[in-house]
């Protein structure tokens, strides 16, 4: 429902709750976050309110983090639960992923997986595009060609963001049928589902196209199609007033 990724000379976790907290008025029945520690993902994730998580947050922090990302969901697979919350992660713990949408071809990537000894934890949809997503960056090392090639085999409506728990330089999203906005800051980007999840730390945007990734690192941002060509978003101000 609402997505939040970061990466920047601020605290990801603080960045990512504050997005989600400009995007509860989306609605949503769940919500979780992740950040990279040392060549790990740190994570929480609570059915509920926003607040839940928060509580469980204060009781147990996340480490500080140059990068994280976070989600609202809207449960559509799976009950909303803990469990069922964003992000999912893959078979080794190596990517953390959130979704917005509907995984069409979850059933049979899922038996493939199963048949390959993976073994899921969650009933969503979104638990198989993780451990397809994770398979290819075993493949690959590098998050962006990862996921551009599960993006080839997903089908429906999605926007993903994703994390490598070994690169913290980065974080990788894409988009078909559902939207997905890159924040363009100093020294730190940022990526929602809208613009409402950094309108407090940027209004210079960039709207992504149909079919497209994105990696944004602290002083860059590039976009691609599912192939890797290069490719263009279309790049904005947003002059919304804060304070209406
Ligand atoms: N289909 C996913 C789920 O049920 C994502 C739902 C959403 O857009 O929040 O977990």
């Amino acid at each position: 429902c609402g997505i939040v990724g970061y990466v920047g000379h601020q605290q990801a976790r603080d960045v990512v709750i504050e997005g989600l907290r400009r995007l509860e008025y989306r609605g949503y029945d769940s919500a979780g976050i992740a950040v990279i520690d040392s060549g790990t993902i740190a994570s929480d994730k609570r059915a509920g309110k926003l607040a839940n998580l928060e509580q469980a947050l204060a009781e147990h922090p996340l480490p500080p983090s140059s990068t994280g990302i976070g989600h609202t969901r809207w449960a559509t697979h799976g009950a909303p639960t803990d469990l069922n919350a964003h992000p999912h992660q893959g078979q080794k713990g190596r990517v953390a992923l959130v979704h917005n949408g509907i995984i069409e071809n979850f059933r049979p990537l899922r038996a493939e997986l199963e048949a390959a000894g993976h073994s899921m934890l969650s009933a969503t949809d979104t638990e198989i595009a993780a451990h397809v997503l994770e398979t290819e960056l075993l493949r690959t090392d590098d998050l962006t060609l990862a996921m551009q090639a599960a993006c080839r085999q997903l089908e429906g409506a999605f926007t993903l963001v994703a994390v490598d728990a070994e690169d913290p330089s980065r974080v990788v999203a894409a988009r078909r049928n559902s939207p997905l906005v890159v924040g363009l800051g100093e020294g730190e980007n940022f990526l929602g589902s809208d613009v409402a999840a950094f309108i407090e730390h940027t209004r210079e945007a960039l709207e992504l196209g149909q079919d497209q990734v994105v990696t944004i690192t602290a002083d860059g941002v590039e976009v691609t199609d599912f192939d890797g060509n290069a490719a263009e978003g279309k790049r904005y101000h947003v002059d919304w007033d804060l304070s209406a």
